[in-house]
């Protein structure tokens, strides 16, 4: 028996044990090291669980883990490894995998909501998941909590691949938070030239400055559409503050793009000036997840990012409910379980 932390409704996490299944042919046992709380995972919490998911959820998958058994069948990896897992297990036969576009599988099973997560002493990791790639060592000089960030950076990476980065570009992320702060990242590490965040909290504009924003706005007194006028080549939206959101219209120049990278509230909605987008030529993305690449490719970049810097706090598995209320503590960026 191994403990747990499950989600029984809105704010109702329990710690409980549970037994594991038996590790499969070509599948693992990891004994989770790390297990960053994403917004999703929050917003989980806060509000109830999906009434598509089996209740209770047991969330989690921004994870990093040793591997402490091995199916039978099993190669490429040794006991002792350090490992870090992607968000989601694809088919790898639909439509949409065959494109390359797994993230968007409609089969897929969703670590921490469809398939048990990583606030767990363990998770076993089924075949499917190291079949189609998703089980990736970390490199040498990554520690497991740097790992646990991988899926930020996947993430991340793959609506920046959507909306395209070019050397020299005028750069605004509206939201400083995890997600704004790995954007930060890395559009300076793909060539942006300038790069302003925008945000509310002091301690997270504190750390934009560190990671090497240009510009750390705060949102509390800076109005974007004077500040900027028309004039920034790509726009990040990286909140899910709807009225943040419309601001993207008012500061990305002629030509420019524009990603829609958070989750928002069910029903969420703004009314957009068709004539804004069209006249100006203007390119909307949206993206969700990664592929199983993206998130390889995140990985083989952690040497080179500072993610580790973006933990606030850590608590262990036993203090789960208090991690998630401190995910709104005003000095908070990312809030990691240490089972
Ligand atoms: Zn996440
Ligand atoms: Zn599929």
């Amino acid at each position: 028996m191994v403990k747990a932390a499950f989600l029984y409704g809105k704010e109702d996490l329990r710690i409980e044990e549970m037994d594991l299944p038996p590790v499969e042919s070509h599948g693992l046992l990891l004994k989770i090291l790390a297990c960053g709380i994403c917004g999703s995972d929050a917003r989980m919490f806060f509000n109830g669980p999906s009434s598509r998911y089996a209740i209770p959820v047991l969330p989690g998958h921004e994870l990093s883990g040793e591997v402490v058994e091995m199916g039978p069948q099993l190669e490429g990896y040794a006991l002792g490894n350090l490992v870090t897992l992607a968000p989601i297990i694809p088919c790898m036969r639909c439509p949409a995998c065959s494109r390359g576009l797994d993230n968007l599988c409609v089969q897929a099973q969703v670590i921490g909501c469809t398939v048990p997560g990583g606030m767990a002493e363990y998770v076993s990791v089924p075949s499917q998941m190291v079949q189609a790639g998703g089980v990736v060592k970390l490199p040498q000089s990554v520690d497991y909590r740097a790992g646990a960030m991988s899926e930020l950076v996947g993430c991340c990476l793959h609506g920046l691949q959507k909306m395209g980065v070019e050397t020299g570009d005028r750069v605004l992320i509206i939201g400083d938070g995890p997600i704004g702060l790995t954007f930060l990242q890395l559009t300076k590490l793909m060539g942006a030239g300038w790069v302003a965040t925008s945000g509310r909290r002091p301690r997270r504009r504190e750390l934009a400055a560190e990671l090497g924003a240009d510009k750390a706005l705060d949102a509390t007194v800076t109005d974007l559409k004077t500040h900027f006028g028309p004039s920034l080549d790509r726009v990040i939206v990286a909140t899910s503050n709807v009225e943040a959101t419309r601001e993207m219209l008012d500061v990305v120049r002629p030509g420019g793009s524009v990603l829609l990278f958070s989750g928002y509230l069910a029903g969420s909605s703004f009314d957009l000036p068709l004539n804004n987008v069209h006249y100006r030529e203007l390119s909307l993305h949206g993206s969700i997840d990664c592929t199983i690449e993206d998130f390889r490719r995140a990985v083989s970049l952690l040497p080179v990012l500072n993610m580790a810097e973006l933990i606030t706090a850590s608590y262990p598995l036993d203090e789960a409910t208090t991690a998630f209320y401190a995910t709104r503590d005003r000095d908070a960026v990312k809030v990691m379980l240490e089972p």
